[in-house]
Formats: C-alpha cells, structure tokens, sequence
C-alpha cells in the first residue's frame, strides 16, 4: 500500500512539473493581452506548493495536473491552472495582504493564494462546497483562509477593505460592493459578462477613493456568479 501510495505521489509531481512548464509557455504566449511576460517566482513557488490532486474527486484525479479546468461537484468547476496562475499574478499580492474571494468552489485558488498572502476570506453560495473546501483546508493544514457561506455580489464588509478581489465565477457586471470593499490602489480581477456567454477577465485598479482604471486582459468562460435565490 505505502510503496504505491509514494509512487503515485511520485508520478503527480511529474505531472505537477510538466503542467507549470505548460502555464510557463501559456503565460509567455498570451503575453501580448495580458501584459505579463513570465510568472514572478513566488506565484510559480505558490503553484509548485499547492496539490491540484487533493481539490479533485477521487475519479477525476488522475487528470488533477492537466491544464484544463474539471468538474469538482455541484455543477461547479475547479479553473484551469493556466488561469487560475494568471489570476494570481495580476492580483499583485504580498505576505501582508488580505484578500478576498469570490467563489471558493474546491477551494483550490484560495490555496495558492493562502501560499503567498496573510489572509485569504473567500465566499461560497453551494453549502456543500464550502463545507467540502474548509475539510481540504483543514486537512491539508492550511489555516489562513476564511471560508463562509453566503452570496459573493456583496462582498464581506465586516472584513473590508482588501488588498486585492478575485472573483472565480462570472458577474454581469461588477458589483458596487467588491469596489468599495477594496483599498486605494487594491485590485480587483474579475470574469466580467453573459452567464454561460462572451466574458471578459477584467483587472480593476482602486485609484482613489472613487475612482477606478480598467484593463480588460483576456476572454475567458467561468461559471456564473448566482444570486442567492438561484443555483443557476
Ligand atoms: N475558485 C474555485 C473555482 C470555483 S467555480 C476553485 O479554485 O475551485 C466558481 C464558484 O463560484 C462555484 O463554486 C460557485 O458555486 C461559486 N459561486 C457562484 N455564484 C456565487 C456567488 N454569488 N457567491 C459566492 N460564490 C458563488
């Protein structure tokens, strides 16, 4: 059991190698839209540190380290690692900042966040999501990410301002919320457009305390951000 066990665990890190010399190639090739030319060390680090495998059903594993985003339950889907990568480096994050997320799912994107932040506080409308990421955290004994229930369009005011947003799932228009609960100079990345249509990934820069600067980065397809009525 235990001699399968490592080699199993052996083959996933070749596979977790392979995959950051894939998002390293995607990184360079998008390069002309998104304005990032390589990955900075501590987001690749951040990548090498987080088991993409632990945040996947057991019958979906063996494509954990694939650059492709999966289905983790709940009609829901874990991002591509490419983006979840590029997402994390537009968001500018250091080991003071406080972030906030919108959409936990598998809770993986909040993992690598937690590498390289203070606090991830991260918002999940499915219960039984949420209820499944807190478990991985705990077991993977990562305990600086908050996870609580609720719908994302408001943001977490008792916890505001942040350093920097990211929502995972796709709103018709950014929240009002998300804005105000960002510091001057935070960033917002955000999939921005028609459920299960066109979407824009959108970096959003606080400039001041009213004003904001908008780059739209890449098209992108997330799942929808829901209200709270609704699943879908
Ligand atoms: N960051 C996730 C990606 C999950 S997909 C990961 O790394 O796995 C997007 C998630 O957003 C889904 O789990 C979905 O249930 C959630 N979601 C959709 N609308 C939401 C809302 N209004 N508030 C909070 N979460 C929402």
């Amino acid at each position: 059991m235990s001699t399968k066990k490592s080699s199993q665990e052996a083959e996933f890190e070749l596979a977790q190698s392979r995959l950051i010399e894939e998002i390293d190639k995607e990184i360079a090739a998008t390069q002309r839209y998104t304005g990032i030319a390589k990955l900075s060390p501590n987001v690749r680090n951040a990548l090498r540190a987080v088991p993409r495998h632990a945040f996947i059903p057991e019958y979906q594993r063996s494509a954990a380290y694939a650059n492709m985003p999966l289905p983790i339950g709940d009609g829901q889907t874990i991002s591509q690692p490419y983006i979840v990568a590029l997402m994390t480096e537009l968001l500018q994050v250091d080991q003071h900042s406080k972030v906030l997320e919108v959409g936990t799912g598998s809770g993986y994107q909040a993992a690598v966040l937690a590498q390289l932040v203070e606090h991830v506080y991260s918002i999940e409308v499915i219960p039984n999501l949420a209820a499944q990421a807190k478990a991985r955290f705990a077991a993977l004994g990562i305990d600086n990410i908050t996870v609580r229930e609720g719908d994302g369009h408001l943001g977490w005011p008792e916890q505001a301002p942040f350093d920097a947003i990211i929502a995972t799932a796709a709103a018709k228009t950014v929240p009002p919320a998300l804005i105000e609960q960002l510091k001057p100079q935070g960033r917002l990345v955000i999939p921005v457009g028609e459920h299960w249509g066109p979407q824009m990934l959108k970096l959003i820069i606080k400039t001041a305390d009213t004003h904001t600067t908008e780059k739209d980065i890449l098209p992108v397809a997330f799942v929808p951000m829901t209200h709270g009525d609704q699943t879908h």
